[in-house]
Order: structure tokens, then C-alpha cells, then sequence
């Protein structure tokens, strides 16, 4: 499975933000593609999110059939098996890559005991 870790606006390879420019301004970035900024009208950037302990102004929104999902500093974004993209909190995803790993190893272990037994 191929995930990249986002950190912030632009981080992901498909984000293709573009630059744009207002006459008189500094060119700025645009907003990602896959992930885009975390805006919600009825939450305060400032808030400190539960989930990782980030301003929520540092978060990415990503847009799905379902409504969306919003996106934490350091998340790993894949897609998934309907081709959405989807961001995985990066514990979460340690953790199951640390028994997709046990998993192979374990694999590897029971194919060289078949082999010793032959
Ligand atoms: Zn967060």
C-alpha cells in the first residue's frame, strides 16, 4: 500500500497546488487537491485538536462521497479500496504496520520450518 505522510498544505504528490498571484501581492500556494484546507465556519482555528494536540488551522479537510474527513499533521493519506483518498492517524497506522510486518515475518518463519522439513 503506497500512503504519504502529510504535514501541511501541499505535501502530497496529487495536491498540485498551483501559484497564484494578486496584482500588488507575494505569489501564494493554492490549495491542495487531495488535501485541502481544514475550514469549518463553526470551529475556531485556534482550537487545539483532541486527537493530536495541533492548532486546528494546521489541519487538512479531505473531501469524500460521505461528507469528508479532516486531516492531522503527520496523518499518512492512501487510497482506499472505493478510491477515495483517506487519511489514517499516524499511530493508528504504526501500529498496523507493525502487525502487517509480524504478520510477513511470521510467514517467513513457517515457510523455513516447511523447508526443514522436507
Ligand atoms: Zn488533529
Amino acid at each position: 500500500m503506497e500512503a504519504h505522510q502529510w504535514f501541511k498544505n501541499g505535501d502530497h504528490p496529487e495536491d498540485d497546488c498551483g501559484t497564484f498571484q494578486v496584482k500588488g501581492g507575494k505569489p501564494f500556494k493554492g490549495e491542495g487537491h487531495v488535501i485541502r484546507y481544514y475550514r469549518d465556519p463553526d470551529d475556531h482555528g485556534d482550537r487545539v485538536c483532541t486527537f493530536c494536540g495541533f492548532p486546528m488551522h494546521w489541519h487538512g479537510w479531505i473531501d469524500k462521497s460521505d461528507g469528508g474527513q479532516t486531516v492531522c499533521p503527520g496523518d499518512f493519506i492512501f487510497k482506499n479500496e472505493s478510491g477515495e483518498w483517506e487519511a489514517e492517524h499516524r499511530k493508528k497506522y504504526e501500529v498496523r504496520d507493525a502487525k502487517h510486518t509480524s504478520w510477513v515475518l511470521k510467514k517467513i518463519d513457517e515457510f523455513i520450518a516447511a523447508k526443514d522439513d522436507e
